[in-house]
C-alpha cells in the first residue's frame, strides 16, 4: 500500500468536515472497531503511523512459500469471526487448519513428545510421571482460591495440577501464547476462563465438563476445541479486506500519519493532531476517538492530553498514562526458514513444538507452518517459524541476524533433524511483541478506563486489554464499536 492516502481523506481534511469517529492505529483491533462503526452508519477515519495498515499482521510469499511475520493463525472461538468474514466477502478464502495440526509436540529430554489429546493418551504419555497423572484425581477436591486473589499462573497450576504439569504443559504453552513467564502472569487477567472455571465450578475438570454444555448453549467454543483458521494467502488477508471494506464505503484509512496529540474541545468532541511522513502537520476533529495503539503509544497520547473543562480529570489522566506505561511487553524475534523437504528428518505431522524452560534451549518453539494449512509450500518444501526470546530470554531477540539464524538452525538440527542450511531465512523482529498481563493488570486496566469518566467520547481498543489473541481483538473491536454507537446516540444532535 505504501505511504498512501486512501479514500476521500484529502477533501474531508481540507474542508474541515468533522468525522464522527477517529480510530488511532490500524491493527486488527482498530480496523474491526472502525469497520463495525462504518456498518452502523458512522463516518470513520483510521489514522495509522506505519506506511501499511494491519499492525503486526504481515504475510508474504517467497519462492511460492508463505511466511507470516505476525500471527500464523486465529482460533475460531466465536461466531463473530464468520459473521465478519461473510460481511467482508472473504469467507471463501478462509483456510482451516489440517487435521494433523491438532497434534502438538512438547520437548522433553531433547525429544519431541506429542501432547496427549485424550484421557487414554494422557495415561500412556511419557510426558508426565505416574505421580502427576494420578495427582489429577485430587484436582476436583482442591478448594478454590479467593475471588479477590491475584494469583500467578504458575501458583494456580502448581496448586491444582502439580509442578510437573506446570513445567511440561503450562509453562511452554504460556511461552507459546504470551511469550511470557507464568510466575509473573496473573491467572485472572491472562487466562480469565481458566480462573472462572475454578470460581464457578470449583475445579478445572468439573468446569471443563459443565462449561462445555454452557458454551454449546452460547454457540461459543473453548480455545481447546476451536479450529485454527487462516486464509489461503495468510492472515494479512483479513486486515487488507477490512481496509478495502472501509474505503469502499467512504470510510478513510490514512497510513503514514503518526498521531502526536489529542485534545478535548470545549463544546464536546476532540481534536486530533498528527504528523505525516514528510513531517507535515495535520489536524482532524471528531466526536469520539479510539486509541487502538499499543500501551506505550496510548500512554504518550494520554500524558499530553489537554481537556478544556475542569472536572478533576488531570490526576486521572496522569494515573492512566502511568498505568499504561507499567504494562510490560515481551520481546520476540522470529526466524522463518525455508527447507527442501528432504533436508528435514522429522515427519512435521503437527502444528509444531514448544520448548519448556527446563530444557535449556535457545528457542521458545517452532511452528510447522507449511504443515498447518494447505497451500503454504509444495510437497518438496517446508517452512518453519521459530520463536526466540520472550520473557524467558529477553536478551536474545536483540542478537544480530546471523546469530538468530544460527540459534534457530542448531536447535532445529538437534530437535527435528534438519540437515545443512535452509534455502532462505527471514528474520522478523518484535521488540515489543506481546503485552504481559502480569500481577495487577486488571487494576491497571481499571485505572486506564477510569479516565473515560472525565473524557467523554474517548475509548480504548487494543490487545493490552481483553485478550491478546486475534479472536479476542475481533471481539473487543465489536464491543468497542457498540459502546461508541451508544455514546454517539446519547450525544445531543449537532
Ligand atoms: C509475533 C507475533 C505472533 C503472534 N501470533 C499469534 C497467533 O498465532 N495467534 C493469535 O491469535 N495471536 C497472535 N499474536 C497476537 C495478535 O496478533 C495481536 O495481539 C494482535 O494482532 C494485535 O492487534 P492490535 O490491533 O491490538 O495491535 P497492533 O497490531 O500492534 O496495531 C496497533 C497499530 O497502532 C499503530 N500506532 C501506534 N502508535 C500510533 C500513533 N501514535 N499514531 C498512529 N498509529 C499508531 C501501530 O503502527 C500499529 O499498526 C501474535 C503477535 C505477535 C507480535
Amino acid at each position: 500500500m505504501g505511504n498512501e492516502i486512501q479514500g476521500a481523506m484529502m477533501s474531508e481534511a481540507i474542508t474541515g468536515m468533522i468525522d464522527e469517529v477517529i480510530v488511532v492505529g490500524a491493527g486488527v483491533s482498530g480496523l474491526v472497531a472502525a469497520y463495525r462503526l462504518m456498518k452502523k452508519g458512522h463516518r470513520v477515519r483510521v489514522l495509522e503511523a506505519a506506511p501499511q495498515a494491519g499492525g503486526v499482521m504481515v504475510s508474504g510469499r517467497r519462492d511460492g512459500m508463505l511466511w507470516e511475520s505476525g500471527p500464523n493463525s486465529g482460533m475460531d472461538t466465536t461466531p463473530l469471526i464468520n459473521e465478519l468474514l461473510d460481511s467482508l466477502g472473504i469467507r471463501e478464502q478462509r483456510a482451516d487448519a489440517r487435521k494433523i495440526a491438532d497434534r502438538r509436540f512438547i520437548v522433553r529430554g531433547g525429544r519431541l513428545v506429542p501432547l496427549p489429546m485424550s484421557p487414554l493418551a494422557f495415561l500412556s504419555t511419557p510426558l508426565f510421571s505416574a505421580g502427576t497423572k494420578f495427582g489429577l484425581l485430587r484436582e476436583p477436591f482442591i478448594a478454590r482460591s479467593s475471588p479477590e486473589s491475584d494469583e500467578s499462573v504458575a501458583a494456580f497450576v502448581r496448586r491444582r495440577l502439580g509442578s510437573e504439569f506446570l513445567d511440561y504443559a503450562i509453562e511452554p504453552f504460556v511461552a507459546g501464547i504470551f511469550a511470557g513467564d507464568p510466575e509473573q502472569l496473573s491467572v485472572q487477567a491472562a487466562f480469565p476462563k481458566l480462573f472462572a472455571l475454578e470460581q464457578r465450578y470449583g475445579g478445572l475438570i468439573r468446569g471443563l465438563i459443565l462449561g462445555a454444555r454452557e458454551r454449546k448453549r452460547q454457540r461459543e467454543k473453548s480455545k481447546n476445541n476451536a479450529r485454527s483458521f487462516s486464509f489461503n494467502d495468510g492472515m494479512q488477508t483479513l486486515t487488507d479486506a477490512l481496509v478495502r471494506g472501509l474505503t469502499a464505503a467512504n470510510g478513510v484509512v490514512e497510513t503514514g500519519v503518526r498521531v502526536t496529540a489529542i485534545a478535548g474541545e470545549t463544546e464536546g468532541g476532540w481534536t486530533v493532531h498528527g504528523v505525516r511522513g514528510d513531517e507535515q502537520e495535520t489536524t482532524y476533529r471528531a466526536r469520539s476517538v479510539v486509541l487502538a495503539t499499543p500501551a506505550d503509544a496510548a500512554a504518550v497520547l494520554l500524558a499530553s492530553l489537554k481537556m478544556p473543562w475542569d472536572n478533576g480529570g488531570a490526576q486521572a489522566l496522569g494515573d492512566a498514562a502511568q498505568a499504561l506505561r507499567e504494562i510490560p511487553y515481551a520481546p520476540v524475534s522470529i526466524a522463518i526458514s525455508a527447507w527442501r523437504r528432504e533436508a528435514v528428518t522429522h515427519s512435521l505431522d503437527g502444528f509444531g513444538f514448544l520448548v519448556p524452560r527446563k530444557e535449556n534451549k535457545n528457542i521458545l518453539g517452532t511452528l510447522f507452518s507449511s504443515s498447518m494449512f494447505d497451500h503454504r509450500a509444495d510437497e518438496a518444501h517446508a517452512v518453519l517459524t521459530t520463536f526466540i526470546g520472550g520473557m524467558r530470554q529477553p536478551e536474545l531477540p536483540g542478537c544480530d541476524d546471523g546469530a538468530l539464524r544460527e540459534m534457530a538452525e542448531s536447535e532445529l538440527a538437534s530437535l527435528i533433524g534438519v540437515k545443512g542450511t535452509p534455502l532462505w531465512t527471514k528474520i522478523s523482529r518484535h521488540p515489543r511483541a506481546i503485552p504481559q498481563y502480569t500481577f495487577g493488570h486488571l487494576d491497571r486496566v481499571r485505572r486506564v478506563e477510569a479516565v473515560r469518566k472525565h473524557a467523554p467520547g474517548l475509548f480504548f481498543c487494543a490487545n493490552w486489554r481483553g485478550g491478546i489473541s486475534v479472536s479476542d481483538c475481533i471481539k473487543n473491536g465489536y464491543q468497542t464499536a457498540d459502546d461508541i454507537d451508544t455514546f454517539i446516540a446519547s450525544c445531543p444532535a449537532s
